[in-house]
């Protein structure tokens, strides 16, 4: 996948995770940048990720989904909690994370052998 069709993708995806959202009445009145909205938002998406650690740690099935697990699930929410709040913002995400693999791939503190090093990073 190239750098453009992972931005286009991801775009794709922020549209059509925060439009439901939109659908769904979750924005109606709500000024993404109004004061405490944005923090809201993230501390919902601490809130699923929160969820996915409580699956991972019980090694439980989603109540909903019961064929999947739970961190999972829990996950999925995250990332559609991200893309909404992407959308609402205007964000271009997907060229956001395009750019930073490629920066992060870059990085020396990133790399096996220097993470191995003293005082390098464990995880
Ligand atoms: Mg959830």
């Amino acid at each position: 996948m190239s750098d453009s069709e992972m931005k286009r993708d991801v775009n794709d995806l922020v549209d059509i995770c925060h439009q439901a959202q939109v659908d769904n009445g979750w924005w109606q009145g709500v000024d993404v940048f109004a004061p405490f909205v944005i923090p809201a938002k993230l501390a919902l998406i601490h809130s699923e990720v929160s969820e996915a650690l409580e699956g991972d740690r019980k090694d439980q099935m989603d109540d909903k989904l019961p064929h999947r697990k739970m961190v999972e699930v829990e996950l999925a929410d995250a990332v559609i909690r991200i893309f909404d709040l992407a959308g609402a913002m205007g964000m271009d995400l997907g060229g956001a994370m395009a750019e930073k693999l490629v920066f992060n791939d870059s990085r020396a503190d990133h790399k096996p052998a220097n993470r191995a090093k003293e005082g390098g990073k464990n995880y």
